[in-house]
């Protein structure tokens, strides 16, 4: 359990596949967000038709609601939403200081005022491996410091070292609690590099954290969170050697279409992200050959086409532009299902696409060429609507 085996790579891009306790996952892969115990707006059953093969759930929001407690009588996060496939859960690290009103940070933890009615909490790094294991994910997040993009290096290195220590704490609470609860659901402790845009920092906390445990994966946090993308993509390219092959590499709230090719590209095999379900409820969406674009504009009035003909989404094989934006405009909440189940297939299946093409030995110029592609539609569009 927790296995994970590289079956092909090509450059630094891998295809793998994970064993975990509620099935198998093939990487890349993108993971649909599911913070409330729900992909908004879709059905299980509608998540799994899209080809996900994983979801996420949101650590800070079920804690405050409906409470990990009742999640766990109501038998863990699997049994609660209906979702049978592999979950993963992130620590709740980047919503307390994303989302609550008040946050203090110290060495014990985080405590901060709840978004939704004001009451206050702490997050230690064992009060989080414990809401974790009551939700019962198939792997979970340690409890880390994320700082804001772009941190000075003094920031930066406070950031890196207290979730370090607190690395080590979530990895002896992690292990005594599981002993604890033998009966309790499988699940494996991922944890998070640090070290905002300083390569030497990225490099420090690969180290510090590949020498505090032997793990089933490593995730990379505090990226896409507003640095310039070639700044990303350096850290990727710095951090690449100091991953060992054999873990799965996790770029946390990434990304965007052309976030996740370059990142594959680079050796990253997992990646989670609102903006397919956010911007579908936006009315934004993503089209191969355009890049993103709004559905409300008025050239798709009377557009009888697809919404991207490449896709084989439920929503482009059942349903003209024309609708789609009618439904939109119309403000009906079937267009929120609608963009949301298009965008998250067209993601799902960039990253199957991807895995095909590593497998094939030809994803350099595939991605190069599609990334072309994609960012000469997106100009066309800005140029046609300008
Ligand atoms: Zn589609």
């Amino acid at each position: 359990m927790f296995e994970f085996q590289v079956q092909a790579t090509d450059g630094a891009a891998r295809a793998g596949v994970l064993s975990l306790p509620h099935g198998e996952v093939r990487t890349p892969v993108f993971m649909p967000v599911g913070t409330q115990a729900t992909v908004k707006t879709l059905t299980p059953e509608e998540v799994e038709g899209l080809g996900a093969q994983i979801i996420l759930g949101n650590t800070y929001h079920l804690y405050l609601r409906p409470g990990h407690d009742v999640v766990r009588t109501m038998g863990g996060l699997h049994a609660f939403q209906g979702w049978s496939r592999p979950i993963l859960t992130d620590s709740g690290g980047f919503q307390v200081f994303s989302l609550s009103d008040i946050s203090t940070i110290g060495e014990d933890g985080v405590e901060f005022q709840s978004h939704i009615d004001g009451s206050r909490h702490l997050f230690t790094p064992e009060r989080v491996m414990e809401i974790e294991r009551a939700l019962g994910a198939d792997i979970i997040m340690a409890f880390d410091q994320c700082p804001p993009g772009q941190s000075s290096r003094e920031k930066a290195t406070e950031a890196y070292e207290r979730t370090l220590r607190w690395l080590a704490r979530c990895r002896v609470a992690f292990d005594r609690i599981a002993a604890e609860d033998g009966d309790g659901p499988l699940q494996t402790l991922f944890p998070i590099v640090q070290g905002g845009i300083h390569p030497e920092l990225r490099v420090a906390s690969a180290r510090g954290t590949l020498a505090s445990g032997d793990w089933h994966g490593i995730a990379i946090g505090g990226l896409s969170v507003g640095e310039p993308k070639p700044l990303m993509h350096e850290m990727l390219d710095t951090l690449r050697p100091e991953l060992p092959d054999r873990l799965p590499r996790y770029l946390m709230g990434v990304g965007y279409p052309d976030d996740l090719l370059e990142a594959i590209g680079r050796g990253v095999d997992m990646f989670d992200c609102v903006a397919p379900t956010r911007n579908g409820r936006n009315g934004a969406v993503w089209i191969t050959a355009e890049g993103q674009v709004n559905i409300k504009q008025r050239r798709f009035l009377t557009d009888a086409g697809p919404l991207d003909p490449e896709c084989g989404c439920y929503t482009c094989t059942r349903y003209t532009r024309a609708y789609l934006r009618h439904l939109f405009v119309a403000g009906e909440g079937l267009s929120m299902r609608l963009l949301s189940i298009h965008n998250l297939h067209f993601l799902v299946n960039l990253a199957n696409q991807a895995r095909d093409h590593i497998i094939a030995g030809d994803y350099a110029g595939w991605s190069r060429a599609w990334l072309d592609r994609f960012a000469a539609g997106k100009a066309a569009a800005v140029a046609a609507r300008g």
